[in-house]
Parts: structure tokens; sequence; C-alpha cells
């Protein structure tokens, strides 16, 4: 039996640190961790050292092929398998793998978006090592074992056409401005600011069988079809209940393999919906955390298979319950080990926090559009706001005590926190700070959790490289313009400005503020009043990537150009109206082929049933007039959507087929929706031909 043991199992798949300082000789390590540290030049003399030896770990645990791991704009990954034969003349093979073959790829990468980044002619795409995220070897049932390498995948311009190149740039952006406010506090030992996150992922969990009975399931992720049951969420039985062996089997399998690559699945346990799950691991850098949830996304499925589920990671598989989204905790943290956002013990410390609390409140309050615009999805288009997950109006929760205290410090007043716990330094006064947040805010967008910001609009199936890219850039303008003050301001006047830009920002910033609940239909005209936007559907939330201050701002920090934002732009729209065609086609096929049919089928019973009791029918009569109108206006609802699906394929301009999609084909799609539903109900259980609602969600 394979070694489960935890401490055998953790890492062993992970060509890291500690394998590094093994299997490298001294100074190609020291000149490898100046790479990864500093973002020194990679030698190619270096390079090809390490190639060797990340070879010889990968054959001697088995692996055959390599392949460069890199995250398209698809929001999945991608990799092409090359094993490490040479042949010789003499009809055997030597095993290589050289430096050049580490660093760089050519894959041909025409099928990837590239929303016009690359002309045709240049098909090509470039990958690059990313030696920030450790190299690792990835295992599958049927006993591959291959050497991942994490990429950035690039144009032949240079241009970013994957999601780790930006979230890369926007690290260093970050990193540059918060130690420039570090610097001007007076911090002479922090070389590096690292951005970190920890994403807690939810999901779904169906019997495989069930799964393969579903089209819609199978071509869209969720179910375009299904009356309610007569038991959903509302015994709240499920949020952290006992968690049955089934699941408990294959979150432990879950775990081992996940541990073996290093990603530290930490915390385990039931959610709100039936069938409902989460798995959180330590929180890492943003890239590595990245990195790490696309592997726990596919893992998740691939597990789930061996145990004969399939695992859900879309936004809204099921209506009338709970969806899955993605908790992204975020914060900054010192190369020496210092959170930024953990309120310190000393005044001077609690200066730099509420600077850099301040930074956040300015960024999320100047760049709400371009947050929500980062979770725009068709998928999560059914959660937020439809009160379960955060409303589409970006806020952010600080809890009382930090408000209170930020409101007086905008008034100019001294910020005395409940117990007048406050203490002078000069001339200016800074409060004692809660250490920790207790009353969280579950209904927040964006909640401060004590040390972190959790970020909740994301959606469960989405790359959390998007979300991470803008936060790190909003706040890297944020700092940039308190650390130009401070610097102006020069150490002997650093006390007065500190508490200057912490009244302007906390008076100015204010309205970004909510710590009540977001459910709550008063919110939403409040939030109104605020001048706070509130976009409901993806479609009009991506507009925000391509603003004249969405352009500038990128492109001053040189995390994407006008023309990777553009490309994005028409990338994710596109992807929009592709997922709902791909629904309606799905729906009508199922209403044509399973539904109507069922239908009919019952029409006939019933008819059968009229003719054999006569004047007793009486319900069979109704019935089959209830179904007989139901049949044909879902038979003509069915029409609608396919019309509607092609007026709006045959649009060609990007922005516009997309707002067709979500104006005439998504509505159409609902309106059938109701019939079949209501079809449903009345239908006999052995005549309905696909799993209902009560299968999916409770028999596992
Ligand atoms: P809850 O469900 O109560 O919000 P969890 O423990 O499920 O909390 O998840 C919290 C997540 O936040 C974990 O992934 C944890 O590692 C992460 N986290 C903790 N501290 C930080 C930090 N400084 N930066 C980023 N993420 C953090
Ligand atoms: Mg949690």
């Amino acid at each position: 039996m394979a070694d489960t043991a935890l401490p055998n199992v953790f890492g062993a798949n992970v060509f890291n640190d500690r394998v590094m300082r093994e299997r490298l000789p001294k100074e190609t390590y020291k000149a490898l961790r100046q790479t990864i540290d500093r973002g020194a030049a990679l030698r190619p003399e270096v390079a090809t050292v390490v190639a060797n030896a990340m070879k010889d770990w990968a054959l001697e645990k088995g692996a055959t092929h390599y392949t460069h791991w890199f995250h398209p704009l698809t929001g999945g990954t991608a990799e092409k398998h090359d094993s490490f034969i040479q042949p010789t003349g003499d009809g055997g093979v030597v095993l290589e793998f050289s430096g050049r073959q580490l660093i760089q790829g050519e894959p041909d990468a025409s099928s990837f978006p590239s929303g016009g980044l690359r002309s045709t002619f240049e098909a090509r795409g470039y990958t690059a090592w990313d030696c920030t995220s450790p190299a690792f070897l990835k295992e599958d049932a049927a006993g591959n074992v291959t050497l991942t390498i994490p990429t950035a995948f690039c144009s032949y311009g240079g241009q970013a056409l994957d999601k780790k190149t930006p979230l890369l740039r926007s690290m260093r952006a970050v990193s540059d401005q918060a130690l420039r406010v570090l610097r001007a506090l007076g911090d002479k030992t922090a070389t590096k600011v690292i951005s970190t996150v920890g994403p807690e992922q939810e999901y779904f969990l169906l019997d495989k069988n069930f799964y393969l009975q579903r089209l819609d399931l199978i071509a869209t992720g969720r179910t375009l079809f299904g009356a309610p049951p007569p038991k959903g969420q509302e015994l709240e039985d499920q949020y952290f209940g006992a968690i049955k062996d089934r699941v408990s089997a294959f979150m432990r399998d879950l775990d081992i393999e996940l541990w073996k690559m290093g990603i530290s699945s930490k915390t385990k346990h039931n959610e709100v919906a039936p069938a409902q799950y989460e798995m959180a691991p330590v929180f890492s850098t943003t890239n590595i955390a990245a990195d790490h949830n696309q592997l726990v996304m596919e893992t998740m499925q691939k597990v789930a298979l061996r145990h004969g589920m399939v695992c859900l990671l879309h936004e809204k598989p099921y209506a009338g319950v709970n969806g899955s989204g993605k908790h992204n905790n975020w914060s900054l943290a010192t190369d020496t080990g210092q959170n930024l956002l953990e309120p310190g013990h000393t005044p001077s410390e609690n200066a730099q926090f509420l600077l850099f609390l301040c930074a956040l409140l300015k960024a999320v309050d100047t760049h709400a559009d371009i947050m929500r615009a980062t979770c725009a999805t068709s998928g999560n288009d059914h959660r937020l706001g439809a009160n379960e997950a955060p409303p589409a109006i970006i806020s952010a929760f600080l809890g009382d005590e930090l408000t209170d205290i930020l409101e007086r410090l905008g008034k100019g007043q001294k910020a005395s926190s409940k117990e007048a716990a406050f203490i002078d330094i000069g001339v200016d006064t800074l409060p004692e700070l809660p250490k920790d947040n207790t009353d969280r805010n579950r209904t927040s967008p964006f909640a401060f959790t004590g040390n972190k910001f959790e970020f909740r609009t994301v959606g469960s199936s989405q790359s959390i490289s998007g979300p991470n890219v803008a936060l790190n850039t909003i706040v890297a303008e944020a700092l940039d313009e308190i650390a130009t003050r401070l610097e102006k301001a020069g150490s002997k006047n650093r006390n007065t400005e500190i508490a200057a830009i912490v009244r302007e920002i906390s008076r100015k910033h204010a309205r970004v503020i909510f710590n009540g609940n977001n459910y709550a239909e008063e919110w939403e005209k409040e939030a109104d009043k605020r001048g706070l936007p509130n976009v409901r559907n993806a479609v009009a939330a991506l507009e925000a990537f391509v603003t004249p201050k969405a352009v500038k701002l990128f492109e001053k920090y040189k995390v994407l150009s006008k023309e990777e934002l553009h490309s994005r732009y028409d990338i994710y729209l596109e992807q929009y109206s592709k997922h709902i065609n791909i629904e309606a086609q799905t729906a009508v096929q199922m209403t044509r082929r399973q539904f109507l049919p069922a239908a009919m089928r019952f029409m006939t019973e019933l008819g059968n049933s009229v003719a054999a009791t006569g004047k007793h029918g009486v319900v069979q009569r109704a019935l089959l007039e209830q179904v007989g109108e139901l049949l044909a206006s879902a038979h003509k609802k069915a029409e609608a959507l396919e019309s509607e699906a092609a007026k709006a394929r045959s649009i060609s301009e990007v922005p516009k087929q997309a707002a067709a999609f979500r104006d005439k084909v998504f509505p159409a799609l609902q309106k059938l929706r109701a019939d079949v539903d209501e079809l449903e109900g009345i239908a006999p259980r052995d005549l309905w031909p696909v799993p209902t609602y009560s299968d999916m969600l409770f028999k596992l």
C-alpha cells in the first residue's frame, strides 16, 4: 500500500526549496534563489544545471514526460506533454531535458483565445518558466507521471495571453508601492512586499449516474431545469454537519492528492446547501495560490470520478439553494514576516496599519467597478444579488469599532476607542485598535476579518487570478499616492501627514464602508444614494475593463496595456455569449427530445384512462387539459428560444451580441424552464426522463 502518512506525503511531488537545496550545487542553488526571490535574470548555464537536476528527480519518481503548464484566457489550464526521449542514431534513446526546454516553450497556440492580439500568421505563443511557483509532478490514476512546469504564456510581441502574466506584474507593482510607504515610515529592513491569498473553494458533489443522465449538467455545468424539491436547505442541517462516509472518503483522497503537490489543504466542511462542501488551503503568495487553486479544481473533479461522483464547480448548479463562491482572503506581508493588515501593538505600528487600511478603502471605492468586473461571468450572474451571495454592489465591511475610529479620525477628532484607550504620538493621536474583528459579516462582498480582507464576490469556477490582479493593482495605486505624500512631507512632518491622509481618506471614502445587512432592500437604496455602482449583470460589468480610468490605472503600473485590456474585454464577452448559447441549445434539445415526449406519453396514459373510466375520469380530464396546455406552451417557448439564440448568434459586434444573449436569449430560457418545471411537478416520476432535484441533492 502506498505510504499515506502525512509527513511523507506533503510536498512529495514538488521540486521545492528543500529538494533544490539537496540536489543543486551550492552556486546554482544560490543563483536560482536570487532569481526566485529578487527577480534576477536567470543565466543559461544555471538553467541547464537546474533542468538536469529536475529531470533526474522526476525520472526517479517515475516521470516520462514534461509539460509547460499555463493559464490561458479560457479560465482553465493548458498542458502539452513531451516525453524526455531523444533518439540516438543506433536505435536507442537518451533522456534529455535542456535548460532551454525548461525556460521556454513554443506551443502552437492558435486555438487559445487571444482577442485579436495574435495575428494568424504568428500563431505561436510562448511559454516562459515562472520559477516563483515550484515545478511539481502530476500523477493520474492511470499511473502517468508528468513533470509540470508553471509558465507564463505570451504572444511573439510579449503581450499577455494568459492569467499569470498580469498577476506577476501586479505583484511587483503592489510590492514596489508598499515598500515606498514602508520606507517613508522608516522601515529599513523589508525588501519585498508579497500579496497573499487563501482562497476558500466551494463545490457540489452528486452521484455520477445522475450526472450522466442530465445533458444540462454535462454541457453547461448547471441544471437548466428542475422542479423545486420538497426539502431544500431550509432546515440548515447541512452546514457544518457530520460528513457522510462517501464524501469523507472523497475528501481524504483529495487531501492526499493535494498534499502530494504541496497544496496545503487545511479545512474541509459541509456547506449551506445540500450536497455542497468547502475546502480551504493555508494562504500563500497570490501567484502560487492561483496556480494551486486551478489544481484544486482539477483534482476535485478527478478524485470525485474515482468515487463514482461528479464535482460541480459552477456558481449555481441548482436553482433555489445556495450557489458556490470562492472567498478570496487577501492581505499584504513583508518578506520580514509582517502582515500589513494586522493591527499592531504600538501607535506607530497602528499608524502603518491605518495607512494600509485607508489605501484599501480608497482603492475599493475608486475602483469598485473593476473589482466587480473581475467576477463577471454568466455563472456568477446567478449568485450576485440573489440573496445568498454578496450583492452586485461592492462595499467594505470594517466592523463597528474600526468604522467608529475612522469616522472620528475623519472628523479630525481624537480617535478614542470605546475604552478611550489611545496613546499620544507627538501632536497626533492614534487609538489602540481592536485586535480581532469577531463580528463577521457574512453578507459583505469585501469584509475585513481581523488581519485580511475577504473578497466574496469571486465565483466558484473562475480563476482567482483576475480578482487578485485587480486587488494588487488598485491597492498599488492608492499606496503610490500615499507614499508620494509621505516622501514629500519628510520625516519631520510625518505624523501630521499621516493624520492628514487618514483624515482625508476616511472622509472621502467612508461611503464604501457598510457594516449592515447587504441582502436588505434598504441597502440597495442607500447604496444608490451614496453613488455606489450596482451592476447586475456580467455584460455591463465587463465594461469597467475598458474605461479610460481602467486603461490609465493598468498601464501606469504596467500590469495590462490598453490592447491587452481590450482583448480581455472581448474574450470575456464572447465567453458570456458562448455559455448562454450552449445553455440555449441544450435547453432546446432536452425539451424536444426528452420533456415534450414525456408530456406526450403522459397524455396518452391520461387519454387511455379517460377512455377507460368514462364519466369518472374527472381528474384525468382536467390533468389532460393542463398537460396539453403546458405541452403547447413549452413547445412554443422552445421555438422562441431557438430563434432568439439564432438571432443573437448572427450579430457580429461582440458587445451587442452579448447584450442580445443577456436581454433576449436568457429570458427566453427562463420562460421555457418555468413551463418544463411545472410539467415535472405533475408528471409521474417514472415518466420523467431525468433525475430530479431530490435525487441529485439528497441521494449521495
Ligand atoms: P472562514 O471560513 O472563517 O472565513 P477559513 O479558515 O475557512 O475562514 O479561511 C480563511 C482563509 O484565509 C484560509 O485560507 C487562510 O489561510 C486565509 N488567510 C489567513 N490569513 C491570511 C493572510 N494574512 N493573507 C491571506 N489569506 C489569509
Ligand atoms: Mg470558510
